[in-house]
């Protein structure tokens, strides 16, 4: 839950007002953000309980805006909860099912956002400028087109993420979804609030290097690879997940 104050605090400009939804599994069930909570003062009743199956199997099934609110509030796990999930529970559940992913963090964040509303921005979600964005982003970042909030964009994500593990035989770090925001995966939260916080340091950069009107130098695919595979990097990483390990997932 701090995580996700955290996630939410003015200052750091990942979202305003209700935007941004946190979400972390706990089993065959996980705990999603409420619809229309604020993330920056959100406590435990602002995040509902769902289970994970019943809202997978949606994605099975053609079914209009009314069905699908149905759907999602007898995928509760307590019915008498008065709140709804939000409309993004279905990428959070999506994502949660896949393998190592424990915590799902999606944000809009003012300096990405402004970058991935550019023509042409996909090509940039393969580029690495330095090596601790690799370390804490993986080696490219997944490219989702841009899709309708819901269902539309779940499906979207999914076929993206595939197409994304079926290429470089990893789940990604970091998701760019295009004209919308930023989704980061971890096995807890520290490791998702870590990628977030780099992706968006990795956006000023890129931002600031594109601003010269010359062309970035970008680390060449075997520079990435080396450090994406190196032990050393790997226990730097872990070194850098636990300076954050105050910060506890959305359902503690
Ligand atoms: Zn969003």
């Amino acid at each position: 839950m701090e995580l996700s104050r955290q996630v939410g605090r003015p200052e750091n400009d990942l979202v305003i007002l209700a935007e941004g939804n946190t979400s972390a599994r706990c089993g065959d069930r996980f705990w999603v953000k409420a619809s229309g909570k604020r993330l920056h003062e959100i406590h435990v009743g602002g995040f509902v309980e769902v289970w994970l199956q019943p809202v997978l199997d949606l994605f099975d099934q053609q079914l209009e805006d009314a069905a699908v609110k149905q759907a999602l509030q007898a995928a509760r796990v307590d019915p008498d909860q008065p709140l709804m999930p939000s409309i993004e529970t279905f990428m959070h559940a999506d994502l949660l099912s896949l393998p190592e992913v424990e915590v799902v963090i999606h944000t809009h964040p003012t300096i990405l956002n402004g970058l991935l509303t550019v023509q042409g921005a996909e090509e940039w979600a393969s580029w690495r400028l330095f090596p601790d964005e690799v370390v804490l982003c993986g080696p490219a970042t997944c490219w989702v087109p841009y899709a309708d909030p819901g269902m539309p964009l779940s499906r979207a994500i999914r076929t993206s993420v595939r197409q994304f593990i079926a290429e470089r035989g990893e789940v990604p770090k970091v998701l760019w979804l295009a004209n919308h925001g930023l989704i980061t995966l971890g096995r807890n939260g520290p490791e998702a609030w870590s990628a977030t916080w780099m992706a968006v340091k990795a956006a000023r950069i890129l931002a600031g290097a594109l601003a010269t009107g010359r062309p970035p130098a970008r680390l060449t695919d075997e520079e990435i690879d080396r450090i994406h595979t190196r032990p050393d990097e790997h226990y730097r990483q872990r070194l850098l997940w636990e300076t954050q390990s105050n910060i506890s997932t959305p359902s503690t």
